[in-house]
């Protein structure tokens, strides 16, 4: 790895959580001299001594290599942004004690920390989830309270990173959305995302509004597909229709897609759940609550999907919890990370232990923060002792270490072969053929409804015209 390129800018990256951090270290790999600021501590001392506070594939080995090459540090002393000409602002944006709003009190402190030290001509780029209107306002808080007044300016570039591929998005994201008001902060920007942009990545260059209202919109538009699907596994439920060959037979239409149809115990973790919510906030605030009214629906199917969970595994209960072993497998909002902000597992761990379950979770990186949240919640130290003598195994988190544990190895260290798959992650014919009692969100019990393969037609059919021949088509006339 090179070090540092002259001329560029040096970097200041305020608040080193999932997104500062990747932030700064993706940076620092891209060649700049990068300074990244936590109020936090105990998280700079142990990310200066190369250790990552949170989990995140490849991010570990990334953070030892730049920190090795001198381009990367790591402070809590604030007026270290002096020396910076872009600071990027990646504090947190959580949904307040007291409302679904967002707080923003972390990102006010934080332009309150630098601000008395620009005193020279620099970008502030904002990159945490907000709602419509913080830019701007941030914007008037940093000129008056900075000594460099108006040359300090402000931009908004959204962070659309996802954990658990957090520097693959960093490095070559989908797009860049930057909110801008002049074509010099344009141009900083550019040149810090120059090599993404060589390499094909997308610009949108916009004004600060709408870089907000990207990020709203795109993650509004993502929580409304999972609660789409999950909704048609409502009515499957209520049909006996099956959600996943339902799923398949959309995801086929090329104007649906399959991404984000996939049907199960729905979404978490710490954005889609409070930027929803912010979004309709901050859109009530504005006069126009009622055009995203849905998102409140939106958010009470996904709600209903943990209780709906709860009562498949009392279901397979024969309707009482109490005292009953049940292994949760998974703690984490999603595979690969080790968040459990509203975590659905979690929730539908707590539930379960609140109706008289025994219940035991097992996760392959998320114990210490569950055991932290959830301490009367118990542990195993792996996936055999979780579900050693369990009644009802339920997978609440994808992993791949679940997805390939043999059924007939885990069937015999249970009590019961009861399953519970709460994202459609395992093989229904594989674990049903091994003896368990196999369940799942929004599909039929009993054996997979898919009655027949596909069929592809043969090439001699395929040639054959598509109008069909006169008797046939007088055949298939309406009579
Ligand atoms: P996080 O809680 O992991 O990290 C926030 C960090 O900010 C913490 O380390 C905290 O100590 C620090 N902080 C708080 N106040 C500070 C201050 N005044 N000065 C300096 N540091 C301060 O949060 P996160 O997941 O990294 O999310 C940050 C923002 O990015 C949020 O707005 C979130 O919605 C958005 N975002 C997150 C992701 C993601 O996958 N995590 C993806 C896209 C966008």
């Amino acid at each position: 790895m090179s070090s540092v390129i002259p001329n560029r800018p040096r970097i200041a990256v305020i608040g080193t959580g999932y997104l500062g951090t990747t932030q700064a270290v993706c940076l620092a790999a891209l060649g700049f001299a990068v300074t990244a600021m936590d109020v936090d501590q105990d998280k700079i001392s142990s990310l200066r001594s190369g250790l990552l506070p949170f989990y995140e594939p490849g991010l570990p080995e990334l953070l030892q290599e730049t920190l090795r090459t001198g381009r990367l540090q790591f402070s809590t002393e604030f007026e270290r942004s002096a020396d910076a000409d872009v600071i990027f602002l990646c504090v947190g944006t959580p949904q307040s004690a007291d409302s679904s709003a967002a707080d923003l009190h972390f990102l006010d402190a934080a332009i309150a920390e630098i601000a008395p030290h620009l005193a020279h001509k620099c970008l502030v780029v904002g990159k945490s989830t907000v709602p419509i209107g913080t830019a701007n306002r941030l914007r008037t808080l940093l000129q008056s309270a900075a000594p460099a007044g108006p040359l300090v300016e402000l931009a908004w570039n959204p962070e659309f990173l996802r954990e658990g591929h957090a520097i693959a998005d960093t490095l070559r994201p989908d797009r860049l959305v930057f909110g801008v008001t002049s074509e010099w902060s344009l141009r900083v920007l550019r040149g810090c995302f120059a090599q993404p942009i060589a390499a094909g990545t997308p610009v949108i260059a916009t004004d600060l509004a709408t870089a907000e209202l990207v990020k709203a919109a795109a993650n509004s538009f993502l929580a409304t597909k999972i609660s789409y699907i999950n909704a048609m596994a409502e009515v499957c439920e209520a049909t006996g229709a099956d959600v996943n060959l339902l799923a398949e037979a959309l995801s086929y239409d090329s104007r649906i897609g399959g991404g984000f149809l996939k049907p199960g115990l729905g979404f978490g973790g710490g954005c889609l759940p409070k930027d929803i919510r912010a979004f309709a906030h901050r859109a009530a605030e504005l006069g126009v609550g009622h055009a995203v009214v849905f998102l409140r629906e939106v958010d009470a199917i996904n709600q209903r999907r943990r209780q709906r969970t709860v009562d498949l595994i009392t279901e397979m209960a024969c309707g009482d919890l109490q005292e009953v072993k049940i292994a949760v497998l998974g703690a984490a909002f999603k595979p690969d990370s080790d968040d459990i902000r509203d975590a659905p597992a979690l929730d539908v761990a707590r539930m379960l232990h609140q109706a008289g379950a025994r219940v035991t979770v097992y996760d392959p990186r998320a114990m210490p923060n569950a055991r932290k949240s959830y301490p009367e919640l118990s542990y195993a130290p792996t996936l055999a002792s979780a579900v050693a003598g369990a009644e009802v195994v339920a997978l609440l988190t994808e992993w791949e270490v679940f997805r390939q544990a043999d059924p007939a190895v885990l069937g015999a260290l249970v009590e019961r072969r009861n399953i519970v798959d709460g994202r459609h992650a395992l093989d229904a014919a594989a674990y049903q053929a091994a003896g368990w009692d196999y369940r799942a969100l929004g599909t039929p019990a009993g054996p997979p409804a898919r009655l027949l393969e596909p069929v592809m037609p043969e090439p001699a059919r395929l040639s054959q015209p598509v109008v069909p021949e006169p008797a046939l088509a007088s055949a298939i006339e309406p009579v």
